[in-house]
């Protein structure tokens, strides 16, 4: 099903993901071999985090049907993602080769998922795929023996389950949602940069929810702790699933109470006010003291546009 055009979340990178997942089916095992035999079936491959994709005429495929992936080597894990209009499409985790076994093949190039969005290489609803088989895929690969008891575990579910024979529990894939807000007062916002950022970047501020805190609790913690910025009022805008390994960042809005602002240098290497026509510099790349911030692919971008471009705030 598509998302609406006006949904801000489906204009971000790996956001947008077409595939009918069939959720409700994947116990039916009857339906499940059935689909897997289909001469339809196609997969998204990877070698440990890393996307493989074939090189054909100069255009990147990321597809590969069962020759093509009996080709490239054993496959540790197999996921069903869902139905596109031509049929199955799956995930698959290969094992890492043997070095003395790396034959290589030469059409085939391993990119990471970062490269391939920043860079344009795939379509989006492509990079949604990747995004979901990647964070899957690591799922499996760290949870192959049982958090309970330690045991190996078995895959159920079509991929979406682990269970262990042994103490009888069930592992289910997890997402790790992370806050990511632009505290605002007036016609100013803060944005800060952390020392790992390319040179001159500014972006929103970000962390990790924790147990027992809702989304509004955790924006005004994170902007307090990084910043020393009080902030009361928080609104949502977008998400945007983020495959590094398997976060979900939750964009926000944030109303300052005051100006002062308190860095905390051991997370940052700066913080500070920007004014609404800096940023609007910024995202057009052409701020007179060559400040940049991330690029359209990431929710940072999103949320600094809603704000500067788009007039949301309070
Ligand atoms: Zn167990």
């Amino acid at each position: 099903m598509s998302p609406p055009r006006t949904e801000r979340s489906a204009t971000l990178g790996y956001s947008v993901n077409l595939l009918d997942r069939r959720a409700e089916y994947r116990d039916d095992t009857g339906y499940m071999a059935e689909l897997a035999a289909s001469p339809h079936a196609r997969c998204v491959v990877l070698q440990g985090d890393v996307p493989l994709l074939r090189q054909r005429g100069g255009t990147a495929e990321a597809l590969f049907d069962r020759t093509d992936l009996a080709e490239l080597g054993t496959v540790r894990e197999k996921a069903f993602l869902g139905l596109d209009e031509h049929g199955p499409i799956y995930a698959a985790l290969l094992e890492a080769p043997a070095p003395e076994n790396d034959q290589g093949h030469d059409d085939v190039v391993a990119m990471d998922l970062r490269s391939l969005a920043v860079q344009g290489v795939l379509p989006p609803h492509i990079l949604g795929v990747f995004a979901q088989a990647k964070s899957l895929m690591h799922w499996h690969q760290r949870h192959r023996f049982c958090s309970n008891c330690g045991q190996p575990t078995t895959v159920g579910s079509a991929g979406w389950k682990r269970e262990c024979p042994a103490c009888g529990a069930q592992h289910f894939p997890r997402t790790d949602p992370v806050v990511i807000m632009l505290a605002v007062r007036g016609d100013r916002c803060v944005l800060g940069r952390q020392a790992r950022f390319v040179k001159g970047v500014y972006s929103c501020l970000a962390g990790f929810l924790e147990p027992g805190e809702t989304l509004e609790d955790a924006v005004r913690r994170e902007l307090f702790e990084e910043a020393g910025v009080a902030t009361g009022r928080v609104r949502y805008l977008a998400s945007q699933p983020w495959p590094f390994p398997a976060s979900l960042m939750i964009g926000c809005i944030a109303e300052a109470a005051a100006d002062e602002l308190t860095v905390d240098f051991k997370e940052l290497e700066d913080a500070r006010w920007f004014t609404r026509d800096e940023v609007r510099q910024m995202l057009a790349g052409r701020h007179p003291d060559g400040i940049g911030c991330p690029p359209p692919i990431a929710i940072a971008h999103g949320i600094l546009k809603a704000w500067a471009e788009d007039g949301e705030g309070f």
